[in-house]
């Protein structure tokens, strides 16, 4: 028996349907909402993914290991599915099937992006932030978009999503970095046109 076992397996060419059905399946859930967050790390600071994976691992948040088999292996806790750098460069946690850890009692059918700071945030974010959540929307079927702060006494993500979403998901005036200011003063542009 053991005999014949080891010789399918040297002169197979390709996996059985039981094996190609046990490497694709991904568990499936519904999301139908994407909730906003920020780090609450200084504005327009770096912070990345493996520092904010720390933070949740210190609240006791556990990945189950099927989950990191599939993405982000070293990433052990982390509770958001995506994290909006200031460079405004998207970066990955939790798998999109997975389960978050963001919102209490919110967390089974939504998805959680993070933007790194606390009030403030650059252009590039604004501009990552409003394509990712259209990417999302049109992936699922997405009704609402929240911030954190509509389920809970906080801040997070420092701003109010529905202004975001009323004016059109263009950058609060209110929470944007200003650019630095070019070294040489440019001419006076401030003459009527
Ligand atoms: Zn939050």
């Amino acid at each position: 028996m053991g005999d014949t076992v080891a010789k399918k397996d040297t002169t197979k060419t390709t996996p059985t349907d039981d094996e190609k059905r046990k490497e694709v399946v991904i568990p499936s859930r519904t999301i139908d909402l994407i909730i906003l967050h920020c780090t609450a790390t200084p504005d327009g600071k770096p912070h990345t993914v493996a520092q904010i994976d720390a933070g949740h691992l210190a609240r006791g948040w556990h990945r189950k290991a099927s989950w990191k088999k599939l993405q982000n292996p070293d990433l052990t806790s982390i509770g958001y599915h995506f994290v909006i750098y200031p460079d405004g460069s998207v970066h990955t946690g939790r798998h999109e099937m997975e389960q978050g850890a963001h919102v209490q009692g919110m967390n089974v059918t939504s998805l959680g992006v993070s933007m790194v700071g606390s009030y403030k945030f650059t252009q590039a974010q604004w501009t990552s932030l409003a394509s990712k959540v259209a990417e999302l929307e049109s992936k699922y079927s997405v009704t609402e978009v929240h911030g954190h702060n509509e389920y809970a006494a906080k801040d997070c993500p420092g701003f109010k999503v529905k202004d975001w979403l009323d004016g059109g998901r263009k950058p609060l005036a209110a929470n944007l970095i200003e650019e630095p200011k070019p070294a040489t003063p440019a001419t006076p542009t401030s003459g009527p046109q």
